[in-house]
């Protein structure tokens, strides 16, 4: 790109003397600040010198090269970036959704109703009883429901279990959640299939079992066939079943994890219900619970009877207590109002089919060139384990083309890299979920670039290792970039 603004830093623009504005000459005295040395610089600052165009130039070189789903296909597994409509932003820009958290129940109906609609129809697509919104993420979600599952067993005088079980494939989050909560972890093994190996479970089971996680369709993006089995199991232990929803799309619609035994999940409603999100946030992780487990839910509780909301706290000894402050991000739950309303209770299926049909389709067209390890029907999403050993991916060879090369390349083809090395399963994973919202003429196009990079991986390895060679910056130092971290920009 022949463009002197491209890539470059406002800093790197700077030119001594240059100025983006004209101001009429100061009719007031400077004001020394004698009174107060303290508060003088000491050096002069270091603020780029730029005209008004540069500016302009630069912000928009700069929004440029952001990539969002607004932009490209993004095939990023185990996030579900979907395109998210943008009438639910409006929706959730309306001046009467501006409520600010601490107006009294008096004043809030509107957003009290829209708030317990989306609790309820969160419960029937679920299964379970009764939802909370007030956790802010997926993380947050987890650590409010094993808190709930934490809370059951002290409320029944039950405070020896102190174990949750979590499989080898579960996203790092859980482990870390149950860790925050105060339980130990215990490791449950996958099966060469991929799913979670009840003979392996068998003797972890025991009066010091607090609970189970599992995540279904679990990170390779395969259905857990044992679950009736496993949910009996830790049941008949005393343990609850807890399900990571994170990733509910495949499921909308087609089955409930209520009816497979769990007793606790949580949602992200910035993932399945439509909110554009990625860097960090912001999120919402709502959590629900089978029937009799409502009253382990943290404070406040949105309850919503004879046409009229408040809200509700429980302040005894046993509670919870709060999660958050105030009822979450009310946006966010705006946001999944609107997708499900506009979606409708006769379509939200066909989201969750279409999520399925998506990633089975890239899948098949792509096993001639990608070694698929796990090769099963799958659900929203899939893994590969690198390049098949005839396109480069033979790990003996010296320059063998590895799954950070073609992530790399995707990138001079204009597409959002897939996740990589994640789960850990594999040496050379690499995971896709297109999602529903993608056509077919998307998918095909993207088939086509994989295919042509696993070509290029045979014919030129060194171009694809080198790789990518169209973006602002080349490919980068990652290890150098961690151990030498620079926060500052130096000037030249
Ligand atoms: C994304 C995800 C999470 C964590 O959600 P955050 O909102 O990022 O905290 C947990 N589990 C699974 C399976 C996920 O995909």
């Amino acid at each position: 790109m022949n463009n002197v603004y491209y890539g470059k830093l406002v800093f790197e623009l700077s030119k001594p003397g240059r100025k983006g504005y004209s101001l009429p000459a100061n009719e007031f005295a400077a004001y020394a600040l004698d009174a107060l040395p303290v508060a003088r610089r000491e050096r002069k600052t270091l603020l780029p010198e730029v005209d008004e165009l540069t500016v302009a130039r630069h912000y928009t070189n700069m929004s440029n090269n952001n990539f969002g789903v607004d932009t490209g296909f993004y095939p990023l597994g185990s996030c579900t970036m979907k395109y998210n409509p943008k009438v639910n932003e409006e929706m959730a820009a309306l001046p009467g959704f501006n409520v600010h958290p601490a107006t009294p129940d008096c004043c809030a109906q509107g957003a009290l109703k829209l708030y317990d609609e989306v609790q309820r129809t969160l419960a029937e697509i679920s299964g379970l009883s009764r939802f909370t919104l007030n956790p802010y993420a997926g993380a947050h979600g987890e650590l409010t429901g094993l808190m709930v599952i934490g809370t059951y067993h002290r409320q029944r005088g039950d405070v020896n279990r102190k174990k949750i079980i979590v499989p080898d494939s579960a996203h790092g989050t859980n482990p870390a959640s149950a860790a925050v909560a105060g339980f130990q972890i215990v490791q449950v093994k996958s099966t060469a299939q991929g799913t979670v190996d009840v003979e392996d479970l068998k003797p972890l089971l025991g009066p010091d079992v607090a609970g189970m996680m599992m995540t279904n369709p679990n990170t390779l993006g395969l259905f857990e066939t044992q679950i009736p089995e496993i949910a009996r199991l830790v049941h008949e232990c005393g343990g609850l079943m807890y399900y990571d929803g994170a990733n509910l799309n495949p499921m909308l619609g087609v089955c409930r994890p209520g009816d497979m035994g769990f007793d606790v999940m949580h949602i992200n409603l910035h993932k399945t219900f439509s909110t554009p999100h990625g860097g960090g946030g912001p999120g919402s992780g709502p959590v629900g619970v089978r029937a009799g487990l409502e009253h382990c839910l943290p404070n406040p509780q949105v309850v919503y009877n004879e046409e009229k909301g408040r809200f509700e706290q429980r302040f005894d000894d046993e509670s919870l207590g709060c999660v958050s402050g105030f009822l979450g991000n009310f946006g966010i739950i705006v946001r999944a109002y609107a997708y499900l309303l506009s979606l409708g209770r006769e379509n939200v299926p066909m989201a969750g089919r279409l999520s399925v049909l998506n990633a089975n389709y890239i899948k098949e067209r792509l096993r001639t060139h990608y070694k698929l390890p796990i090769d099963v029907v799958c659900k929203h999403e899939f893994v590969f384990d690198g390049l098949r050993e005839e396109y480069g991916g033979d790990h003996h060879a010296a320059d063998h083309v590895t799954t950070l090369d073609v992530a790399k390349r995707l990138l001079d083809y204009g597409y959002h890299a897939p996740t990589i090395y994640f789960p850990l399963l594999f040496h050379e994973a690499l995971m896709i979920e297109p999602t529903e919202t993608e056509s077919k003429d998307t998918l095909d196009a993207f088939i086509d670039v994989m295919i042509r990079i696993a070509e290029e991986a045979k014919a030129d390895p060194q171009m694809v290792k080198s790789a990518p060679h169209n973006t602002p910056i080349r490919r980068l130092d990652d290890v150098k970039a961690v151990k030498e971290p620079k926060f500052t920009f130096k000037a030249l």
